[in-house]
């Protein structure tokens, strides 16, 4: 999954560069700088690579939801659709705008159920936000063509899944603007740091100034620029853009690895009855980051990961008992555990969301594992841990007690 795991000479290379000026940030010293623009240069590539019309580098993926909402003028009361099972993050970012989440039940391809999308539109509704989990996709035609009907925004949360595809487009470029995050263990990374997408110039340019308080960028220097809006300090670092500018040259490497990897284990575990997978809208543009497959039962699943944990098999992983990625272990937000003050009428709506039964997610999520795929098996070692992995299943699925 992760491109923390092959980096190397090239990521120190674009650092060096940096280092040699000193000139750490993206903006301004045009002189001192001496041609090195690594955020400028990441941004086009990003657009390049992706067939994205504008990208906004921005210090981290919630960052970046938090500023596509932004531009996209998501705002207070305003509710958002999200799935039941992604990264906290989703709901931070809409908050964060004085917005409400309304979490939607995912199916078998482990995001948002479309049905169930046009069942929680409300007048009140402005946006959905798909989240394409553990490198594959939503269901995008199903979405855009709910969002276009009922006049709604398309915000794409491809933060795990750069480099996936859905009928020959990137995600990230398919809604009215979509975001990547380059934390620490996403498919590449920069350290820290996020981006958005979108074909719209007046979003981009709202999201330019939006990371930067507000900055227009057309004056003769930075003192001289306007601010026709106000905005925050969200800026990526040139140091940050240069190591993201030596992933996003490996890309097509790593998601060659991954691929290969995913298949080689997916070989060894598709043949085992009772044992089910995730379904992939669209398989060619699946990043292969993760192999995630069903059990018949909770219980079955649930003596699967301790087994695979007794067997010293790593990497495997039940959201469905994660505090962070499934909205079961979410205690801070059903409760209103925040910080600050929310408006009144907020905090009711946020709660009353937040506090409903999901036992159709329960009964898929209580039933996965997702199994992470590294770059750095080779294939006999793939092969190995595919092999491994099955018999842990088999043994389960025959009614043998794996672990104590
Ligand atoms: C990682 C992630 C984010 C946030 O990215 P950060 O860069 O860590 O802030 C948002 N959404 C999803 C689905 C993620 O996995």
């Amino acid at each position: 999954m992760p491109g923390y795991e092959l980096f190397g000479a090239q990521e120190r290379k674009e650092v060096n560069d940096v280092l040699e000026t000193g000139i750490l940030m993206r903006y301004g010293f045009d002189g001192p700088r001496k041609g090195i623009w690594k955020a400028k240069e990441l941004e086009q590539e990003i657009c390049n690579t992706f067939g994205a019309g504008y990208t906004q580098l921005i210090s981290s993926g919630t960052a970046a939801l938090t500023t596509a909402m932004a531009a996209l003028g998501i705002g207070a009361g305003d509710e958002v659709i999200m799935p039941t099972f992604t990264f906290v993050a989703s709901f931070e970012a809409v908050l964060s705008v004085g917005a409400i989440p309304v979490p939607v039940d995912i199916d078998e391809t482990l995001t948002m159920n479309p049905t169930a999308v046009e069942q929680a539109i409300t007048p009140r509704t402005k946006a959905v936000m798909p989240v394409h989990m553990c490198g594959s996709m939503a269901q995008l035609d199903e979405l855009k063509a709910i969002c276009t009907k009922h006049k709604l925004l398309l915000l794409e949360d491809a933060c795990q899944a750069i480099g996936a595809s859905y009928k020959g487009k990137h995600v990230g470029t398919i809604g009215d603007a979509g975001t990547f995050s380059f934390d620490f263990v996403k498919i590449i990374t920069c350290a820290e740091g996020g981006a958005v997408l979108t074909n719209k110039e007046e979003v981009y340019a709202k999201c330019d100034q939006y990371t930067d308080h507000g900055h227009d960028h057309k004056g003769k220097d930075r003192g001289a620029d306007l601010h026709p809006y106000l905005g925050y300090n969200y800026r990526i670092s040139e140091l940050h853009a240069a190591v993201g500018l030596a992933q996003i040259r490996r890309l097509a490497e790593f998601l060659q690895l991954q691929r290969r990897n995913h298949s080689i284990i997916y070989n060894k575990l598709k043949d085992i009855e009772g044992v089910t997978f995730r379904v992939i809208p669209d398989p060619a543009g699946d990043t292969g980051s993760f192999l995630s497959f069903f059990l018949p039962t909770e219980e079955m699943t649930r003596e699967a990961i301790a087994g695979l944990v007794a067997a010293g098999i790593g990497g495997n992983f039940y959201w469905y008992d994660n505090n962070w990625h499934y909205i079961r272990k979410w205690q801070h937000l059903q409760s209103g555990s925040w910080m600050h003050r929310f408006h009144e009428e907020q905090k009711k709506q946020v709660l009353h969301y937040t506090n409903q039964a999901f036992p159709v997610s329960d009964a898929i999520m209580s039933r996965c594992i997702s199994s992470s795929i590294s770059l750095l098996w080779d294939e006999a070692q793939a092969a190995d841990r595919g092999a491994q992995i099955a018999d842990v299943l088999r043994k389960v699925l025959a009614g043998g007690v794996v672990a104590g």
